[in-house]
């Protein structure tokens, strides 16, 4: 197994575990951002939001959730930035998918994910939409 977020789901590499179901485990990031910045991963291995079967979705995202629902009880933070890194451009760097739970607390200095790119396309709106429709009809 080289995979290092497959080993922490297997406890081969110690973490501080603060959730944990049949399909996933949330720990706390060994360089957090803020108080109680969290990962959660699913047990199975997939590399992003487009690998990890449809029917293993649901359950993940409940363990989202739940490890959300217990940072806000334990650390009352005014709100949360929640977010993918999907892939190398966009910052991810263990390629086995994985949610930031990024627990935010009144004047923290951070922004929203507004501030995370600034690169709007020329292009219109409706030609972009047409784009994407056109490249996704079923045949
Ligand atoms: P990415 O940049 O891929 O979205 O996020 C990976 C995250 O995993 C980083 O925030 C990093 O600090 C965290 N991380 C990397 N290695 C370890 C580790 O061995 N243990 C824990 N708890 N977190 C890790
Ligand atoms: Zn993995």
């Amino acid at each position: 197994m080289e995979c290092l977020f497959c080993k922490i789901a297997n406890k081969l590499i110690p973490s501080h575990v603060i959730y944990e179901d049949v399909s996933a485990v949330s720990f706390l990031d060994i360089n957090p951002i803020s108080m109680g910045h969290t990962v959660v991963v699913p047990k199975e291995h997939a590399q992003n939001l487009l690998e990890i079967p449809d029917s293993s979705l649901g359950d993940f995202f409940g363990a989202v959730k739940n490890s959300t629902a217990m940072l806000q009880k334990a650390l009352n933070p005014a709100g949360f930035t929640i977010g993918i890194n999907h892939g190398r451009i966009s910052g991810q760097s263990v390629d086995h998918l994985h949610v930031h739970i990024i627990p935010r607390f009144e004047g923290d200095g951070g922004g929203s994910l507004h501030s995370v790119v600034h690169n709007p396309p020329n292009e219109p709106l409706e030609a972009i939409k047409n784009r994407i429709l056109e490249s996704n009809k079923s045949k």
